[in-house]
């Protein structure tokens, strides 16, 4: 019996196309490494473009092989959204989110906020909003230290529903941010509805700034952020010159190579002494 199990496991095997088992395995691996606690978060600095004083910093999910080989976010979050298992690493990202604003506290001016990342399975989950209270409550974190950033994706087919979660965890006093905005689907009349606090300006538009072939789309998002009143904060600011831009366009915040990489936690702790 063990030989046939095994003759039919090996068809069905060779059933699949090898980017299938390849990404069977890699989910495996994300698996044990997460509950061998093997993932860990690198913190990058968010500054106010005219002063560049630090007014916060955004979580990154970071995850090395046993074998040294590190993945990209890109990569694995993809699978852990599918398979469900971004929902306890979700939470295990704004814990350890928590954490480090609780290791900083002592160091940090006030109104240092955290960006954590929220996947849209972990957003529409029934339960995000009592885990959300649980954890700042168990971490004593005030809530306007904290700042969401969902993509746009997560309003698509479910807008109204969507829009209710964001009022209440905004009435809770935690802030919401707009990721990667303007590479989706979302329209202006979207953008309003949603009720945010802020618009992430995506890298692709701050790294055509001062190039030939610069659509202009930076700017656009600047303007449209501040006659809507929301925060602004341009990723991915590599240059004086995109920096200089973008503070002259409007734009508030910067994050970006030009401030700091993404850094572990102990070296982000050793740079915010320096910088904070
Ligand atoms: P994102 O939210 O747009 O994060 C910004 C990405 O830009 C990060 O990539 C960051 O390392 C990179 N970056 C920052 N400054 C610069 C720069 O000046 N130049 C360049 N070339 N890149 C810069 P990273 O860390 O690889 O993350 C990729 C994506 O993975 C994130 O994009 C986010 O969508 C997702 N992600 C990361 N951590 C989490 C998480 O905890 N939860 C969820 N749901 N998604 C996450
Ligand atoms: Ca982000
Ligand atoms: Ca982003
Ligand atoms: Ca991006």
């Amino acid at each position: 019996a063990k030989r046939l199990n095994r003759g039919r496991a090996t068809l069905f095997t060779e059933d699949l196309s090898l980017a299938a088992r390849d990404r069977i395995r890699l989910l495996t691996s994300l698996r044990s490494a997460f509950y061998a606690e093997r993932l860990h978060l690198a913190f990058q600095p968010q500054v106010e473009l005219e002063t560049g004083r630090v007014v916060g910093a955004e979580a990154l999910l970071r995850w090395t092989t046993k074998e040294g080989q590190v993945i990209p976010p890109e990569r694995f979050i993809p699978l852990a959204e599918h398979s469900g298992l971004m929902i306890p690493i979700g939470e295990w990202v704004l814990r350890t989110a928590c954490l480090q604003l609780k290791r900083l506290d002592d160091r940090k001016q006030s109104g240092f906020r955290m960006a954590v990342n929220v996947s849209q399975t972990q957003f529409r989950e029934p339960d995000f909003i009592s885990m959300l209270d649980r954890v700042l409550r168990e971490y004593q974190v005030a809530p306007e230290q904290i700042e969401l950033e969902l993509t746009e994706s997560i309003a698509i087919g479910h807008m109204e529903s969507t829009a209710a979660k964001i009022a209440e965890i905004r009435r809770m006093g935690v802030s919401i941010a707009l990721d990667d905005f303007g590479t989706g689907y979302s329209s202006l009349s979207v953008l309003k509805q949603l009720g945010i606090d802020r618009l992430k300006i995506d890298r692709a538009f701050v790294q055509e700034i001062g190039r030939p072939n610069d659509s202009g789309i930076a700017d656009l998002v600047v303007a449209l952020g501040r006659q809507l009143n929301l925060g602004t904060t341009a990723e991915g600011v590599e240059t004086e010159e995109q920096r200089r831009c973008l503070m002259e366009h409007g734009c508030q915040d910067g994050q970006g190579y030009l401030f700091g990489r993404p850094l572990p936690s102990a070296d982000f702790e050793t740079w915010m002494a320096d910088n904070g």
